[in-house]
């Protein structure tokens, strides 16, 4: 049986360009930090890759350093650089809550959208310097957050600001210096690269406490022998993300399944719906239905989504995201994810429909049998 793939958003399935240049990578020898032409090949590859990757978020390769993935780039963001506050938006990954777990939380709208006006007050209250982490996109609902404005809010308040945009990489257009922001964190998983590969992109030269120690690789902001296949890999992906050339068709597929979803079911809900949101998200309640049910029903049917993030999932909470937009913990528990990629197709928004369709039409029966 053919499945249909929507959780891109938790990893994009590795595009088959990206496949090739790994292969090929992996079949040769040489350590980057080698002298002779094995050696060197490795570092033009890597090299190669760096300015892939950096021109997809149009930064400068020199402020680039190659990670393990985005939840290392974000501790590397958090913990490297010395600021005695830190402050964080309430929908935040996992990845910077955690590593930050005494920053001080900016309150969402109820479309998600972080309060500028929360993070003005904040900043002014306490003149100690301080970083402030705001991502690009959430990860759970799309929601594209404010960065410029939350950057140029930052500045004036001599803070500096880190955006997560791993998902936000590849699925919009990003340029740094429009951006404003002082360091972004990317992921090669979300945009069709290999797992276990990310970067920090730093835009100026501010300093940056390494987390790890023994190397001289990634000028020693980084130490540790580069994942080479995985860096020639991201870059790749990075390349063929650039060209923005799905966005349409992302979208139009996107907008079809949610009037596919409230043709069905009007009673269903689309968070996030009324703010700016990345073309390929979709976060959807069905009221009467557990996500994790929902999860499994749809899986039987041949279908992949998730329960909100993937990794939150696996804890079976309510999502954060949805209970900082103002949610109770049992709407939330009713919503799950829905995310498109380089590899939907319109054949796979009919069967999403077809699906989620049953799963309505039974929770009705026993909404039905309930009165
Ligand atoms: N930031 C966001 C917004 C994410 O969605 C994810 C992955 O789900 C991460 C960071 C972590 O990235 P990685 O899986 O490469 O560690």
């Amino acid at each position: 049986m053919t499945r249909a793939y929507f959780d891109c958003n938790a990893t994009t399935p590795v595009r088959p360009e990206v496949i090739g240049a790994m292969s090929a990578a992996l079949g040769r020898a040489g350590n980057a930090s080698s002298q002779h032409a094995e050696g060197r090949a490795a570092r033009e590859a890597i090299e190669k890759a760096r300015e892939q990757v950096a021109g997809l978020v149009g930064a400068a390769p020199s402020g680039l350093i190659f990670t393990s993935g985005g939840t290392e780039a974000n501790h590397l963001a958090l913990f490297g650089v010395a600021r005695s506050r830190i402050l964080v938006s309430a929908v935040e990954h996992p990845s910077v809550l955690d590593a930050a777990p005494d920053a001080e939380r900016i309150p969402v709208d109820s479309q998600g959208v972080i309060r500028l006006d929360a993070l003005d007050a904040a900043l002014a209250a306490d003149p100690r310097p301080a970083l402030v982490s705001a991502m690009l996109a959430n990860n759970e609902t799309g929601v594209i957050q404010p960065v410029t404005e939350a950057a140029e809010i930052a500045h004036r308040h001599g803070a500096l600001l880190h955006s997560d945009v791993v998902q936000a990489a590849g699925r919009v257009s990003i340029d740094l210096a429009t951006l404003g922001a002082d360091m972004v964190t990317m992921s090669a998983h979300k945009l069709g690269g290999p797992q276990g590969v990310g970067a920090l992109v730093l835009a100026g030269e501010q300093l940056l406490r390494p987390m790890l120690r023994g190397g001289g690789q990634e000028r020693r902001r980084r130490p540790g022998t580069e994942n080479l296949p995985g860096i020639v890999g991201f870059g790749m992906a990075a390349e063929l993300a650039a060209a923005l050339s799905d966005i349409s068709r992302l979208e139009a597929m996107r907008d079809a399944l949610e009037r596919g979803i409230m043709a069905i079911a009007p009673e269903a809900a689309i968070f996030g719906a009324r703010a700016r949101r990345l073309p390929n998200t979709s976060m959807i309640r069905l009221p009467g239905a557990e996500a994790a049910v929902q999860v499994i029903a749809l899986d039987l049917e041949g279908v992949a989504v998730s329960a909100g993030a993937a990794c939150a999932s696996s804890r079976h909470a309510p999502s954060h995201v949805l209970q900082a937009m103002g949610l109770s913990p049992a709407v939330a528990s009713e919503a799950i994810r829905v995310s498109l990629g380089w590899c939907t197709t319109e054949t796979d928004i009919e069967r999403f429909l077809a699906a989620w369709g049953k799963v309505a039409a039974r929770v009705r029966i026993l909404s039905q049998g309930a009165a």
